[in-house]
């Protein structure tokens, strides 16, 4: 899998995609992932990415030609199966979109800054556009990083135990159950006697369980759905 990601600052994506599972999934070749700065592909000496928004208002608009031009010379390299906008307006990110886009071969994430981008990229270039929740932040990089993250650790073999992403939260719509590790008691409080019986099959019937019981009482809705 590639994963492209077109931003006007790249500086924000250093750590995270550089560390833990996703490092670890492009040094074992699952993933290759590049980060574009649009800079490069803007032709004045300031290298200009943004201006004045038509009619007025606060805020800067990142312009179409940077991006169009970024765009264009990946397309002319391979196929991309979706292009990315990250936006608050967009479809919000669920484990459901994680996994379905974690079998796709080519995608590219492209960041918004500022005000946001010209609509005429959205209108003619962008092929998916997705939120990571209703709230504003400065710019798409670290939802970019949310989304490579979602996306990567479902790639078969990114997490050495395979099951481990299977059982997470959302994968059956239903929440992950309570973890504990060592020791077994701390101030008096002790885990559940049933994780140290060493009979798997009531271990794994009490996590379903507990499943069942923190997704009714935490998010009852998943069950509705
Ligand atoms: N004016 C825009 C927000 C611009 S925020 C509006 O009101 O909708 C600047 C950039 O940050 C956006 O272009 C987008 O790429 C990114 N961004 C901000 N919040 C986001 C969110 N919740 N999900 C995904 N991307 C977001």
């Amino acid at each position: 899998m590639r994963i492209d990601i077109l931003t006007v600052l790249p500086e924000l994506l250093d750590s995270p995609l550089n560390h833990s599972i996703i490092k670890r999934a492009k040094e074992k070749g699952l993933v290759e992932i590049n980060v574009l700065n649009l800079r490069d592909f803007t032709k004045d000496k300031y290298k200009t990415v943004d201006d004045y928004a038509f009619g007025g208002g606060a805020g800067m608009v990142m312009m179409i030609e940077p991006v169009y031009k970024a765009i264009e010379k990946l397309k002319n390299e391979r196929n991309y199966d979706e292009i990315i906008y990250t936006s608050p307006d967009g479809e919000k990110l669920t484990q459901k979109t994680a996994n379905t886009l974690s079998l796709k071969n080519n995608i590219i994430i492209l960041a918004g800054h500022y005000k946001g981008i010209d609509q005429r990229i959205r209108d003619h270039l962008i092929t998916m556009e997705i939120s990571i929740g209703d709230y504003v932040l400065s710019g798409g990089e670290i939802p970019a990083a949310v989304i490579t993250d979602a996306i990567v650790r479902l790639i078969p073999g990114a997490i050495s135990d395979e099951q481990s992403a299977l059982s997470d939260s959302f994968q059956d719509d239903i929440l992950a159950p309570p973890v504990y590790t060592r020791p077994s008691e701390f101030l008096g409080w002790e885990v559940p006697d049933i994780l140290l019986s060493g009979n798997a099959a009531e271990i794994d019937k009490w996590r379903h369980e507990q499943s069942l019981i923190r997704t009714r009482k935490l998010r009852p809705d998943l069950m509705n759905d």
